[in-house]
């Protein structure tokens, strides 16, 4: 079995808004209720862990006879409010996180639903929701017939969209295809890959713009008034732009990866540690921003698919600094040479020099050489 999510814009109807609405603060209100028990637990029992063990936490139950208003939202979101906060206690208890914090009026504005007999269902461009019935969808992408749905997270943007992340699970056993097309990708700082055939991703100059246009909205916050109304004003003009770039962007990483998908049979990148490679590089936000992360995910669940393959190699292997005409390796190779020479006679971009090699190194791996 495999899991995949589907995200789409949801356009609720004022009365769905206002219940959502009231779903997030009940969602939020459990939530910290939860969480404050359980601290006057821990302190009640704090020498007593033998007592403590034999504890029963609270559950939204509990609260819906003190609070009647409960009732009048969908009890999965509450249920799984329940299990938000159990897993971060588990996580804290691990070690991974620190102890769980409050949720405030401005905490992610969010709740997850579970299917149970048939109480989610999709039907032209509606979905149904427990307690909401159904609501308005833009059904951009189909779920295919064999996926199941299990579970979906509606959130309200910091501009007021909605959007419904919908995870299904599915049989996942497509016929594994034979390898005939392979290429290789250089990443690339300012257009996302290079590939062995010399062809650029090429960023789109709206991205760039859009970039720019964020980092001057930004400055103009900062010299603002923190609570003013005009600061406020600000604030919602940068979420919509963050929004919409972080929309864009990925729209463009769906694009590339799909293409690529579509045409090779084989992709072969460098496993780069991109973190680690910025913070050496000093390259900070660029090389996050970029996107590459979430590109090369999507390139691995789009070959997935079709039974195709995604090799990541070796990010110590040499890629640029190796001749992929005859296969000597420099001893050096600057930044800024950006053409490949070698002794024998061999003269390409560099970029793409290196996709060569990708391409060459996984071809080995693959065994079709
Ligand atoms: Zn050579």
């Amino acid at each position: 079995m495999a899991n995949k999510a589907y995200q789409f814009r949801l356009y609720p109807t004022k009365e769905q808004e206002e219940l959502l609405a009231k779903t997030f603060g009940c969602v939020r209100f459990v939530y910290n209720k939860m969480l404050e028990e359980r601290i006057q637990m821990f302190e009640k029992f704090k020498d007593d862990q033998e007592s403590l063990k034999h504890q029963t936490f609270p559950t939204p139950a509990k609260y819906k006879k003190e609070f009647p208003w409960l009732k009048e939202v969908d009890s999965l979101a509450l249920a799984n409010a329940q299990l938000n906060l159990q897993k971060a206690f588990q996580h804290f208890f691990s070690g991974r996180a620190g102890f769980p914090k409050f949720k405030n009026r401005k905490a992610k504005q969010s709740y997850t639903t579970n299917v149970v007999n048939g109480n989610i269902k999709l039907s032209d461009g509606y979905i149904k929701l427990p307690k909401l019935k159904w609501i308005k969808l833009k059904p951009h992408r189909e779920i295919p017939a064999h996926h199941i749905i299990k579970s979906c997270t509606i959130t309200k943007t910091k501009t007021g969209k909605y959007y419904i992340s919908i995870l299904t699970e599915y049989e996942h056993q497509p016929a594994l295809k034979e390898v005939q097309t392979v290429v290789g990708l250089d990443f690339s700082m300012s257009t996302l890959y290079v590939d062995s055939e010399g062809k650029r991703a090429n960023y789109p100059r709206f991205y760039r713009k859009a970039l720019e246009t964020l980092a001057k909205e930004q400055r103009k916050l900062s010299r603002k008034k923190k609570g003013s109304n005009r600061w406020h004003k600000q604030r919602l003009k940068v979420a919509k732009l963050h929004e919409k770039m972080a929309n864009q962007r990925k729209d463009f990483l769906h694009k590339e990866s799909h293409k690529l998908a579509k045409r090779y049979d084989c992709v072969v990148i460098e496993d780069l540690n991109m973190k680690g490679m910025s913070q050496a590089l000093h390259f900070g936000q660029g090389v996050h921003d970029n996107g590459w992360g979430m590109f090369t995910t999507f390139l691995q669940y789009k070959l997935a698919e079709q039974g195709k393959k995604l090799i990541k190699i070796d990010k110590w292997f040499p890629s640029s600094k190796t001749c992929s005409c005859c296969g000597r390796v420099k001893e050096s190779l600057s930044l800024s040479e950006r053409t490949f020479r070698c002794e024998c006679g061999f003269e390409s971009d560099r970029d793409v020099n290196a996709a060569i090699n990708i391409k060459h190194e996984g071809m080995k791996r693959l065994a079709i050489v």
